[in-house]
């Protein structure tokens, strides 16, 4: 098949070089869009992590990363950036065929934003301090940003490459050690980054990759070496991603499921509010943590909005992700698939709803292919509404006022993201001040950068990646006062 990469040599990357997992178990990954095994991996366990936390921590208490200066380190994360940007081609192509999500998209927003993540936390390196306090005795009081130690980094199978680094990069700014477990079923980029990264002068043992599933990433929390959980998967994961580490007393960031809404007011820019509508979910095939996946609609605007969505849905490119012109890959494998037949056959079997387009698999190359789906007439009391399919499915409901158009958005247990229409500024800032999410666009959708923070409200989890609040959160603050007496 033209453009597809070699891939990775299936071992663990560990102190600095590549090993055969302790046991022997090896996993098969998947390549999404023809349902073939294109590697195997190493399917890690208790012995390598317990390895891999061994190297990760000597290089915190003996090596030289944390105590090189906030400059120093920069210059190694600037490093990193020029090389992901000279291996850019081979970096989306191994993640288009990890993940099966088009090319174009691979290229545009996943190994660009992994270069500007570097460049972002480079630039912050520089700038971790502390400051000084004024107190009521005689004494130099001040405080100092400290790393927190080793850092054990579990991450989604739906962008490998962004969540992964979006840990990384300000880990390693604030000189922590990493063990990094990505997704079982898409762990072939963060194989390949590791050696960019010693390329790059991240000395032995920084930073570690132990690739497996739910086993490597239990024995990760609970190891006595690890000081910080960064956690990104589902809900139910995160529940016991977070107990556990609760357990032992961890530090933890928990980003976790979404069902955001994106809310048309009368007053919007039609043509800009219905792109977006499609884009938020149809963006990586639906499985987008912050897909707007709900689309409220001024009632007046109901039936044209619907029709215009779902006629622009059923026109999008669907097919083989490697080919230039595709919009819409397949899911990440079968697993994901049957969970949206599941939620179809719902939408089937409850009263008034309407399947508008989609609804259905697509038979292409034996892939794991699906129709983009729009629905309406379902109640919000719907699993439909209240639960995150992660596939291209959008639920559409009406709304009288903007009274009703919030209550309805912030009516899910989930507060990623959410999202709105109008050419009311007063209204855009009101509204955006009255929804639960961690982040709000107006008039766009999917607006995101290394500098601006994200993170979940409600069951979307706790603490944020990207901007100086995701690089605080691998810091910690000890105060210092010298008496002066
Ligand atoms: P998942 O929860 O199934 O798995 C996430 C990671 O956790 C994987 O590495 C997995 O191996 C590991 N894991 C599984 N069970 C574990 C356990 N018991 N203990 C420790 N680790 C365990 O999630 P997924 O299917 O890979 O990803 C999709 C989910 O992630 C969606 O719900 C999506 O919304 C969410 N997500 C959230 C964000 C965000 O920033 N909030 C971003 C992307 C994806």
């Amino acid at each position: 098949m033209p453009g597809r990469p070699m891939v990775s040599t299936g071992r663990l990357y560990i102190d600095g070089g590549w090993r055969e997992g302790v046991a022997g178990e090896r996993r098969a990954v998947i390549d999404p869009s023809t349902g073939t095994i294109v590697e195997t991996v190493v399917d890690g366990g208790e012995a390598d992590i317990d390895v891999a936390v061994t190297a990760a921590r000597r290089a915190f208490d003996e090596g030289p990363w944390p105590r090189m200066s906030g400059r120093e380190r920069a210059r190694v994360l600037i490093r990193v950036a020029e090389l992901v940007r000279e291996h850019a081609d081979e970096l989306a192509r191994l993640e288009t065929l990890d993940v099966g999500k088009p090319i174009t998209l691979s290229r545009v927003v996943d190994v660009n934003t992994v270069i500007e993540q570097y460049e972002y936390y480079a630039a912050l390196a520089q700038t971790i301090d502390g400051s000084t306090r004024s107190i009521s005795v005689p004494a130099l009081a001040y405080t100092r940003r400290e790393p927190i130690g080793v850092v054990g980094a579990i991450t989604p199978f739906n962008f490998p490459l962004i969540l992964s680094n979006s840990k990384i990069a300000p880990a390693l700014a604030a000189g922590n050690t990493i063990v990094h477990k990505p997704a079982e079923d898409t762990p072939l980029s963060a194989l390949r980054m590791a050696e960019l990264f010693s390329a790059a002068g991240v000395p032995d043992g920084v930073l570690n990759v132990v690739t497996g599933g739910a086993v490597a990433g239990q024995a990760l929390i609970r190891h006595p070496g690890v000081d910080k959980i960064a956690f990104t998967g589902s809900t139910p994961v995160g529940r016991s991603v977070a107990s556990l580490a609760g357990e032992f007393l961890k530090p933890a960031t928990i980003e976790l499921g979404g069902k955001s809404a994106q809310l048309i007011f009368a007053d919007a820019d039609l043509d800009t509010a219905i792109g977006a509508a499609i884009q938020g979910f149809v963006f990586n095939t639906g499985q987008f943590c912050m897909g707007g996946t709900r689309l409220l609609v001024a009632r007046e605007l109901f039936d044209t909005v619907v029709e215009a969505v779902a006629g622009g849905a059923a026109g999008v490119p669907v097919g083989d992700p490697f080919e230039e012109s595709t919009i819409v890959g397949p899911l990440g494998g079968e697993r994901h698939l049957a969970k949206v037949e599941e939620y179809i056959q719902l939408a089937r079997a409850t009263n008034g709803v309407r399947i508008v387009t989609g609804g259905r698999r697509l038979d292409l190359g034996g892939g794991s292919y699906y129709a983009p789906t729009v629905i309406t007439g379902m109640p919000n009391d719907s699993r439909l509404v209240q639960e995150e399919i992660f596939g291209p499915v959008l639920t559409v409901q009406p709304f009288d006022d903007e009274d009703e158009a919030v209550a309805l958005a912030n009516s899910t247990p989930f507060g990623l993201a959410a999202g709105l229409h109008t050419r009311d500024v007063a209204r855009a800032h009101r509204v955006a001040a009255r929804l639960a999410a961690g982040i709000v666009w107006v008039n766009g959708w999917a607006l995101l950068d290394p500098a601006m923070p994200f993170g979940g409200y409600k069951q979307s989890g706790y603490g944020r990646e990207n901007g100086p609040e995701g690089l605080h959160e691998y810091t910690q603050v000890k105060s210092v006062i010298v008496a002066l007496t």
